[in-house]
């Protein structure tokens, strides 16, 4: 495909990186045909920044995950992570959109773990974290192997290496799936809900290994309605509502002395 054939932006102030941010949004705008479900978001991560992102069903926190990753694309608005826009080439002061390949390659960089956990059902618990770095990154096996091991060590599964997911319990699983994003070494995670799905008791153990993370200094967007993580791990908490952020800050103060209605009304319901 040549540079003719992709959609190209004009822009007039060029697309300079703002700042010096891991994660930077600016007047992210998504459309899904007329409904608007994201309406100008701007905020930014700082390189080992825990930030956690509440607010009700349907406000539009996973699009914007996906906005972050490029699973969707932009209606206007840019995203920057670790200094790449995402989705986009710059060249003499215009926007070329990547092709596919490019815009994976960008995507390899970030680690990206679901309310459901979508491990590969016919891979065993190592063949799911290997699969990544030996297909798309051609590390040799025996290395990733080594390395995956290391990982379940990390998450503390050291004995699950051989296991197949349908084996494991949802912690398991989902702790598994922490691992083989970190398998990736990605500059960033996103977690989507991680423990939603999850039945009460095994919460404790996923949210562990996301609090081991996080003192590892690990940059990470967190989507949760765990109020106590995103107090005692959270460095910054957004409270997002119909497509807006609402109010943002440090978790103690949004959660203790939240300045708007909308963002008590929903901690009434859900501390
Ligand atoms: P949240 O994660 O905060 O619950 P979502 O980002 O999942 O919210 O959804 C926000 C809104 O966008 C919802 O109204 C949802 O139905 C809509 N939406 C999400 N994905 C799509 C899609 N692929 N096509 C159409 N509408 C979508
Ligand atoms: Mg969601």
């Amino acid at each position: 495909m040549s540079e003719q054939d992709t959609t190209v932006i004009e822009t007039a102030e060029g697309a300079e990186l703002p700042s010096d941010a891991l994660v930077v949004a600016e007047n992210v705008h998504k459309s899904f045909g007329r409904l608007e479900v994201l309406k100008g978001i701007d905020l930014q991560v700082k390189r080992g920044e825990v930030m956690c992102i509440i607010g009700p069903s349907g406000s539009g926190k996973s699009t914007f995950l996906r906005c972050v990753n490029h699973l969707e694309k932009l209606s206007a608005g840019r995203l920057w992570v670790n200094g790449e826009l995402m989705g986009y080439r710059q060249k003499r002061g215009k926007l070329y959109e990547l092709r596919e390949a490019e815009i994976a390659a960008q995507r390899s960089d970030i680690g990206m773990v679901f309310q459901r956990f979508n491990l590969f059902p016919h891979l065993s618990v190592v063949g799911n974290i290997i699969e990544a770095p030996v297909q798309v990154k051609r590390v040799p096996k025996a290395q990733a192997t080594a390395k995956a091991l290391e990982l379940l060590e990390r998450v503390g599964l050291p004995d699950k290496a051989d296991a197949y997911p349908e084996q494991l319990s949802g912690g398991q699983q989902q702790r598994v799936a922490i691992a083989r994003a970190l398998a990736m070494e990605p500059s960033l995670m996103l977690f989507d809900e991680p423990t939603s799905a999850l039945d009460p008791e095994l919460v404790g153990e996923v949210l562990d290994v996301m609090r081991d993370l996080a003192e590892n200094g690990m940059t990470m967007m967190v989507v949760t309605h765990e109020m106590g993580f995103a107090r005692e791990v959270g460095d910054s908490l957004v409270f997002m509502d119909d497509g807006v952020v609402v109010e943002a800050g440090e978790p103690a103060a949004v959660l203790g002395n939240p300045q708007h209605e909308r963002t008590r009304a929903f901690l009434s319901k859900v501390l």
